[in-house]
């Protein structure tokens, strides 16, 4: 989604969830790309959803108005046969005692961004590109709370850590960050976006998921490959070619629900998806 804003011309300051809002059209038109491409889930437009996030836009008294919309027009753009997965990213701080954030000021603010989700039309909630699973857990306590019913998928980021080996950037284990989201009651583990990975370290990384959440199903949603920086921008260029093959490469190891983050466009998506159902 954030690849694909500012693709439309959306600023690098500019608060890419007012889109929601002033140009629905354009988020609109961005979700169909991605379903006409065969994807069956679509995510909304509400990674920096919450208070603490808005605020940095001076948006945080829009917090339901422009979760709700996300999930509006996300509906929308899905149609009745797609599922919208309400997007819950990090709050952008650390929880105490690093930082100065309780965790029922969190769980608040979660709960206020996941009830807009929910009443905009979104069917699960994933809390994802997590590194701290205390935070993990906060996001999946807040959206059991709002409804018993609704699945919850939490995501991790990860980096190697030594070969073979991945950590969050808080040193949390893929076995630990798996563990304790299964035991807060998430739905669905895995992984998005990541750290410097190859495509090849999203598969292996795939495999690890799916030994440590036995019967959880694994989803994983990695980069266009490991980015270069070119004019302050990261460029990612795996093909869609070289995506729709790690794609059934992650099948392979057992992932259940494969998707893209960074650099993932529609027309990487379409060649993922053509293979996975070929498969
Ligand atoms: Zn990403």
């Amino acid at each position: 989604m954030g690849t694909q804003l500012l693709a439309r011309g959306l600023k690098t300051n500019e608060c890419g969830m007012a889109w929601n809002v002033t140009r629905p059209g354009d988020v609109g038109a961005i979700h169909q790309a991605y379903r006409n491409g065969g994807c069956d889930l679509i995510t909304t437009n509400s990674f920096g959803g919450t208070r603490f996030v808005l605020a940095g836009h001076q948006l945080a008294a829009r917090v339901a108005e422009l979760n709700r919309a996300a999930a509006a027009v996300a509906r929308a753009g899905t149609g009745e046969n797609g599922w919208v997965l309400g997007d819950v990213g990090p709050f952008g701080d650390f929880l105490e005692p690093l930082g100065d954030t309780t965790a029922d000021d969190l769980r608040a603010a979660f709960r206020d961004q996941i009830a807009a989700l929910i009443a905009g039309g979104a069917d699960a909630i994933l809390v994802e590109t997590m590194v701290d699973p205390a935070e993990a857990i906060v996001g999946v306590e807040a959206a059991k709370s709002c409804s018993a019913d609704v699945p919850v998928i939490v995501t991790y980021a990860f980096q190697k850590s030594a070969p073979g080996e991945f950590r969050t950037i808080m040193g949390t284990t893929v076995a630990e960050a798996v563990q304790r989201a299964i035991a807060a009651g998430a739905d669905i583990v895995g992984t998005n976006c990541g750290t410097s990975l190859t495509l090849d370290d999203y598969v292996e990384l795939g495999r690890q998921l799916v030994a440590a959440a036995g019967k959880t199903p694994v989803i994983v949603q990695p980069n266009a490959g490991s980015p270069r920086l070119e004019n302050d921008c990261a460029i990612y260029d795996a093909t869609p070619e070289q995506m729709a093959e790690t794609a059934l490469k992650l099948l392979g190891v057992g992932v259940r629900i494969i998707g893209g983050c960074c650099g993932t466009t529609p027309a990487h998506l379409a060649a993922m998806s053509r293979a996975i159902k070929a498969a």
